[in-house]
């Protein structure tokens, strides 16, 4: 039999113009203006060995002493020899639009002679920031919730013109699935430019062949050629080769900039033909703040979230990355204040069990003890019943012997008991 086919749906597709303007092409001022009247923040870590120039680049990048002069002058000598945690926070304000800044600084790593468990604190302090989050999210009252995930990581690779060091592939590979990872060349200043091509080139080699995962910018087909341009052109320099200086020097035609003076002329932070401090600074600041923030918090932070309710037993499909759908994020919150709750019943089972067998035994004693003194009241009337059963056996004999039939006293107290 063949089929009829079904008649084909007629469409009506009605074209009319728009009455006039509707508004909702003003969505990005309201989402400008909200951003500004509730200020951005970043928290950025900086790793590396002691003295490569991270209080220096990091005071450099927002242009202000962020670090007190007195953690910056501790001799090598007398840092801590574990890696310790400090965080550095500040408001800064440029044309009205508010940052709040963390610096995460991780001194003494890469310092001690065995480095093999430098990352461990560092790994713990990523993993508490989530955990904060986290337990900040399942909360029933969820005001705003204040983020200290650490949106990039710098991580300082020494000018040594090699190749990574074992340490540096073993730690970023420790946290590369955990941060926006942003590697730099520090103090490129003492290596020529050529040496900097080639160190390049070594240390992307090792990041391909050790597959370490770092940050990259998202290319997007709808933005305009100058933006596909510049993205590609930041990517190109990655890692980037960076200078610090927030000291003023001459340059030889008589400008003031920020920068390092050599006996062959100066170097500029400033200046893109003289270093990447300006991709740098582009990346983490002027065009990819929300771009690390955002994949700081729907892809990183979610896979770490994936994972710790997979710990907990509550498996989730997260084969793909998964771009940000609010119905998911509330059925996983849901599905955590159910585990929450189940938790908290099982807790209260266990422990109304335990209230119910202590209520048991101690009934059981005192069963006990009832039954041990019926027991000895039983035994004690059984002996007195003896007793009397003595006695009147006594005074029936005594009685036969007598044989008079008058009463004797030790009958009228018998009779008188008997009564
Ligand atoms: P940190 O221990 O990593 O925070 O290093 P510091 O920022 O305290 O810098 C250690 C020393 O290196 C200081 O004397 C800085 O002036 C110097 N320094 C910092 N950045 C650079 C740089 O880009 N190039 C050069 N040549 N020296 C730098």
């Amino acid at each position: 039999l063949s089929e009829k086919p079904a008649p084909a749906r007629e469409v009506k597709v009605i074209r009319r113009k728009l009455n006039g303007y509707v508004g909702f092409a003003n969505l990005p001022k309201q989402w400008h203006r909200k951003s500004i009247r509730r200020g951005f923040n970043l928290n950025v870590m900086v790793v590396g060995e002691s003295g490569l120039g991270k209080s220096t680049l990091m005071n450099t990048l927002f242009n202000r002493n962020l670090y007190s002069a007195s953690s910056a002058a501790i001799p090598a000598t007398e840092k801590p020899s574990a890696v310790e945690i400090e965080s550095l926070s500040a408001d800064i304000e440029e044309n009205g639009v508010r940052l709040h800044l963390t610096i995460i600084d991780t001194p003494g790593f890469g310092d001690a002679i065995n480095n093999t468990d430098s990352w461990t604190s560092i790994v713990s302090d990523i993993n508490n920031r989530f955990d904060t989050y986290l337990e900040a999210e399942s909360k029933v009252t969820r005001n705003t919730i204040a983020d200290t995930r650490v949106h990039a990581l710098i991580y300082f690779i020494e000018p040594t013109g090699h190749s990574l060091k074992p340490l540096d592939i073993t730690f970023m590979k420790q946290v590369h699935g955990k941060v926006n990872l942003v590697p730099v060349i520090a103090k490129s200043d003492t290596m020529t430019e050529e040496e900097i091509v080639e160190f390049k080139q070594r240390i992307n080699d090792d990041i391909i062949t050790h597959n370490i995962n770092i940050f990259k910018p998202a290319q997007f087909e709808n933005d305009d050629d100058d933006t596909i341009l510049s993205t590609q052109d930041l990517i190109a320099k990655i890692p980037f080769a960076v200078v610090g200086s927030t000291t003023a020097v001459t340059t030889a035609d008589d400008r003031q900039v920020r920068g390092r003076s050599y006996p062959w002329g100066v170097i500029e932070v400033d200046n893109e033909e003289h270093c990447d401090f300006v991709r740098l600074r582009d990346l983490l600041v002027r065009n990819f703040l929300e771009e690390l923030r955002e994949r700081t918090g729907n892809v990183l932070y979610e896979n770490y979230r994936t994972e710790k309710l997979k710990k907990m037993g509550i498996d989730q499909d997260n084969s793909v990355f998964r771009e940000f759908d609010p119905n998911l994020k509330q059925e996983e919150e849901k599905v955590l204040h159910e585990a929450k709750l189940a938790k908290m019943e099982a807790e209260m089972k266990t422990v109304f069990q335990q209230k119910v067998s202590e209520k048991e035994k101690k009934l059981q004693m005192s069963e006990s003890e009832l039954f041990a003194r019926h027991k000895e009241m039983k035994d004690k009337l059984l002996k007195q019943v003896k007793v009397l059963e003595e006695k009147k056996s006594q005074l029936e004999k005594s009685k036969t012997t007598t044989g008079d039939g008058s009463l004797q006293p030790a009958q009228k107290t018998r009779k008188g008991f008997l009564r």
